[in-house]
């Protein structure tokens, strides 16, 4: 199959938004990606003559959404190359991390055990373990926006780290971690690895094998899916030493009053009535990115990425965060004598929008000096007409701001 961008853009509804005869430019996907028409189309049939219940029901209708629902989870496990037991549906890539940092952390770190995350964590990977009552140490970041390997292998040297958290590509910075070789350092130090692929899902291939992590985790709506759904995936052994952390029905074995036994993974952490139509629907944007020709949309986007660092470049004062030399689908940037918000705004009478703030990760902040930081953020729907026209707004804000 070939890649043609105007088509696979004439697919998502949500970019039809011309203001004044001004086309939407949607430079925010790494905050939530638009959804193609099949993903749309797919759970409003599931919301109609297609809705039912999963698991309990005798009747064909719930038959039909249990099947449906347990081939989302297959086409999880194809789309990070895991097996079906080792896909865990989420609330969201935060309520991953969440199961991770609560039922895994609690049941498995003792005092004296060491977390480390990375300096650049979303908050999901970072308020997750806080609220769960640890310390999580960062990993310090570069100035191009890197993380410190030197100061990766020095914390692990150290002694007690049990489970190390990394994202995959930040949100904030752009930065493609070294996953797979962070791990391995991590597993040869005796500690888990935990991939937070939230930014990454939608760009590249992922595969849980190659990366060899004990735990990855993302949400359904940013890999053009729905809301309200993520995927946990871990591996076997290590879902299988997890307790409960939340109970409800469907997933017991037996229940009692004198005592209650817990089924398998992954039904042990997927308590209540599931998001059904969320995850049937998460299944569809997978199978629909599958069969894109993934090859080319990564060079699609990569281009587009390297146009929009070369635009940016020419806009007189504009600093950029985040210079790392492996870096994708992110551009931080900060413009002198204007708040990243006025940016935003500027930006919003011209009907392009661009995140403005702190990202959800407010050490990487504080690390390079800025209060926040504007974002402009791609996606596989993104063209080069979006970055001409961040370009000429942000060119309206040197004249405004200068
Ligand atoms: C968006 C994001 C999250 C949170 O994902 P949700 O699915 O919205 O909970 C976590 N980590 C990173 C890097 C993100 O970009």
């Amino acid at each position: 199959m070939t890649f043609d961008a105007a088509a696979i853009r004439a697919q998502f509804p949500g970019l039809d938004d011309a203001q004044k005869g001004k086309p939407f430019a949607y430079l925010d996907t790494a905050a939530t990606a638009q959804k193609p028409r099949v993903v749309i189309e797919r759970m409003t049939a599931l919301l109609g003559r297609e809705y039912g219940t999963v698991h309990r029901g005798l009747y064909r209708r719930a038959a039909h959404t249990t099947k449906l629902y347990e081939d989302a989870r297959t086409t999880v496990a194809r789309f990070l190359n895991a097996e079906r037991g080792e896909i865990v549906f989420t609330g969201g890539c935060t309520d991953a991390m969440n199961l991770v940092a609560h039922a895994w952390g609690q049941a498995h770190l003792k005092p004296g055990d060491r977390v480390l995350v990375s300096g650049m964590e979303h908050h999901a990977g970072l308020v997750s373990w806080q609220a769960a009552g640890f310390r999580p140490e960062p990993i310090p970041i570069l100035d191009d926006g890197s993380l410190d390997l030197a100061a990766y292998d020095r914390l692990l040297a150290a002694g007690g780290v049990k489970l190390v958290g990394c994202v995959h590509i930040s949100n904030a910075l752009g930065t493609i971690n070294p996953v797979a070789e962070l791990a391995r350092r991590a597993h040869a130090a005796g500690a888990l690895f935990l991939v937070d692929a939230a930014q990454s899902a939608p760009h590249l291939p992922l595969d849980v094998r190659a990366l060899d992590c004990d735990f990855l985790a993302f949400g359904g709506h940013k890999v053009y899916g729905p809301t309200g759904i993520g995927v946990l995936y871990g591996r076997k052994a290590v879902l299988e030493s997890i307790p409960p952390w939340r109970g409800g029905g469907e997933m017991i074995e037996r229940v009692s009053f004198a005592g209650t036994t817990y089924a398998a993974p992954p039904a042990r952490f997927e308590a209540g009535t599931p998001p059904i139509v969320e995850a049937i629907g998460l299944g569809v944007a997978l199978e629909w990115m599958m069969e894109l020709d993934r090859a080319a949309a990564l060079a699609h986007e990569e281009a587009l990425f390297a146009y929009a660092e070369l635009r940016l470049a020419t806009i007189p004062g504009l600093r950029r965060i985040g210079t790392a030399a492996s870096r994708a689908g992110v551009l931080s940037f900060t413009l002198p004598g204007a708040h990243p918000a006025d940016l935003a705004n500027v930006l919003d009478m011209e009907n392009v929008a661009i995140r403005a703030g702190h990202h959800c990760a407010q050490p990487v902040m504080e690390r390079f000096g800025v209060p926040a930081t504007a974002r402009a953020s791609l996606g596989v729907y993104s063209s080069r007409e979006d970055i001409d026209r961040l370009h000429a707004g942000l060119m309206t804000c040197v004249r405004l701001f200068g």
